[in-house]
């Protein structure tokens, strides 16, 4: 009612407008971030357990802002889902990935993370297309990471969203997989390339014996549909050995490498080299 909303505002804090004014004043930043060249990418490596060889890099965002310094992805990463920049930055994280990626030459994959927003935009297609042209970058080295709450809502639009990307040639992967709701049955109704299984399960492999069966029944079930494996968040040699034996395909963590700027990039000279 009126009465209850008048009286709300009677508790509106100084702690609460501070948070209400950094959030506006992230909004209103975040529109020419990209622009004024204080967003850039880190690249964290993929490697194969095969062979021991770096595969591919996925893409992680940075924001140096001028006055609040580095703002994490999980900070401002939703506000621009809620106010739909997400399209926008997105489109060019596409871009400066492969540009970067396809400075390196070989067979090496970049993975770049795909909100559920972008997902749902009419424009991410055109933003496919135009980030490989533009780079030259082939389209079977992208590969786009979606979590499962991407694909939850709409089935059929989802499922031909997920068709016209791959008849791109670009490749699909579930990323946080073992997080969301029914990951099981979005494996089998939305086909990817690709299973990013979650680091919770990696964390606590060692001490929880449900979580080493998760990891081996999602490895299982992987290798039976064909599908790539991949561990995120390995910090130690005794994680590595166990995802070697229970043959998982690939990992990325801290062990192998943190995200950073490629130091051959002109830009990153424009970014903290230290992240
Ligand atoms: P994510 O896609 O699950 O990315 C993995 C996160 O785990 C990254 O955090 C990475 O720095 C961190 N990480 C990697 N190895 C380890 C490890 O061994 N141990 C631990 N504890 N952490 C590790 P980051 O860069 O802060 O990104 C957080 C999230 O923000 C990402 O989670 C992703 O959901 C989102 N994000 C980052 N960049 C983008 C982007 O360009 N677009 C979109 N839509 N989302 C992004
Ligand atoms: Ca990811
Ligand atoms: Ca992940
Ligand atoms: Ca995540």
């Amino acid at each position: 009612s009126k009465r209850q909303g008048r009286g709300r505002s009677s508790c509106y804090t100084h702690g609460m407008l501070e948070v209400v004014t950094e959030r506006v004043q992230l909004e209103t930043d975040m529109r020419t971030a990209v622009e004024r060249g204080e967003m850039y990418l880190a690249f964290q490596p993929v490697l194969a357990l095969a062979d021991d060889q770096v595969i591919g890099y996925e893409a992680l965002i940075r924001w140096d802002h001028p006055t609040l310094g580095a703002i994490p992805p999980t900070r401002f990463i939703p506000v621009a889902e809620e106010t739909g920049q997400i399209v926008p930055i997105g489109a060019w994280v596409l871009g400066e990935a492969c540009r970067q990626i396809a400075q390196l030459g070989s067979e090496i994959y970049v993975a770049v993370n795909v909100s559920p927003v972008q997902f749902r935009s009419p424009l991410l297609l055109s933003h496919l297309t135009q980030a490989l042209a533009q780079s030259g970058l082939p389209a079977r080295r992208l590969e786009i990471e979606l979590t499962e709450t991407a694909i939850v809502e709409d089935g059929p639009q989802i499922a031909r969203m997920l068709d016209a990307i791959r008849c791109l040639g670009v490749t699909v992967a579930m990323d946080d997989f073992g997080t969301g709701y029914s990951s099981l049955a979005h494996l089998r109704d939305f086909p990817v390339d690709r299973i990013k299984v979650d680091r919770s399960f990696v964390a606590t492999a060692e001490t929880d014996r449900h979580s080493m069966a998760v990891l081996e029944g999602i490895t299982h079930i992987a290798r039976t549909l064909g599908v790539a494996i991949l561990a995120e968040g390995v910090e130690t040699a005794s994680q590595l050995q166990l995802l070697r034996d229970i043959g998982c395909d690939a990992i990325q963590g801290y062990l192998i490498g943190r995200p950073e700027p490629f130091a051959h990039d002109a830009f990153s000279q424009f970014g903290g080299a230290d992240h």
